[in-house]
């Protein structure tokens, strides 16, 4: 039962960050940049219930954004750059904020929903009553 493993391992921010399996901390998460392996290849815990969805984008937009809109409306105020040497700054930068968080986000976001238990609201069948 995935309660039972979720209650017994510690808080997996680590974990989620390297980009490690939620459960047992030695198992790959990722295949390639930002594609889930079917299961872990230590403990062999299944990665379906993993559905990150669009939160590290989301999140990733919002940091990323603040970092570089805020750097540069921070350049033009002091220092009046030409256009250039902004694309020169800000595009690099860009890509930097974007693409380096990204996977740690999604391994933080899918160790989270493994540790809290958080999945789609679904009808449960009453026994008994
Ligand atoms: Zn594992």
């Amino acid at each position: 039962m995935m309660s039972d493993v979720a209650s017994q391992t510690p808080f997996p921010i680590a974990r989620g960050l390297r980009g490690r399996c939620p459960c047992c901390g030695e198992g790959k998460l990722f295949e390639g940049f930002l594609r889930l392996r079917a299961r872990c290849d230590h403990c062999g815990l299944d990665y379906s219930f993993a559905d990150a969805g669009d939160g590290p984008a989301v999140f990733v937009i919002l940091i990323g954004g603040f970092i570089v809109v805020f750097a540069a409306l921070i350049t033009e105020i002091l220092y009046q750059p030409p256009y250039w040497l902004h694309a020169a700054l800000w595009l690099p930068l860009i890509l930097i904020v974007t693409l380096a968080p990204l996977r740690p986000i999604k391994g933080l976001l899918i160790a989270l929903q493994f540790h809290h238990e958080a999945a789609e609201g679904r009808l449960e069948k009453r026994g008994g009553d």
